[in-house]
């Protein structure tokens, strides 16, 4: 007879497991957070919406996204998050992002949701008045959702700045919700 052990881990260690897999899927720093400690403005979707070029062309971007008070609200469904650094190519990101999270909800983190950095990547262009071909892939940024990062990635002991020159390294930051 063949006996089977199963091996019973703890948030602990499956958390440590994620940083792991994050690791080698590409991701620069990786640290456990509290979701406390994840700064939510009500200023963050102004930048959107009189700042970016992508305002309103991307079903993950404002005006689609959580607005900050729901963000808030949001957060307060979970306890912990990872936070991730990286660097482009942005679909590499999101793809390990995308992984992560599944790897998270098969371990028992089943509330795990991933957020990305900047407007979705997966359509060369994003119909907004039609239907996401990828709803189970597409995932909006932190920021879109009235995070902001700056101050997150900073209290958090990150380092963050904005680029003088498109030569200088881009740094990319994502967030896996845990719970
Ligand atoms: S998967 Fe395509 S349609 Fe869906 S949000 Fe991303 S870019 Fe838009």
């Amino acid at each position: 007879m063949i006996k089977v052990e199963t091996i019973e881990r703890t948030d602990e260690d499956k958390i440590a497991l994620l940083h792991d897999e994050a690791m080698k899927l590409g991701a620069t720093i990786t640290k456990l957070i509290s979701t406390k400690n994840i700064v939510v403005e009500p200023w963050v979707q102004l930048k959107c919406r009189f700042g970016c070029t992508k305002f309103g062309k991307y079903k993950t971007c404002p005006p689609y996204t959580p607005t900050y008070q729901e963000t808030r609200e949001l957060l307060n469904c979970y306890k912990s998050a990872i936070l991730i650094e990286g660097q482009p190519p942005a679909k590499q990101f999101e793809g390990m992002l995308l992984k992560l999270e599944h790897k998270a909800n098969l371990s028992g983190f089943y509330k795990a949701f991933s957020m990305n950095a900047g407007p979705c990547p997966l359509c060369a262009e994003c119909d907004v008045t039609g239907t996401c071909p990828m709803p189970e892939d597409a995932r909006p940024s932190m920021e879109a959702c009235g995070i902001d990062v700056f101050k997150t990635v900073r209290d958090n002991g990150f380092e963050i700045k904005f680029l003088e020159h498109k030569t200088e390294y881009v740094k990319y930051f994502g967030l896996l919700l845990l719970e």
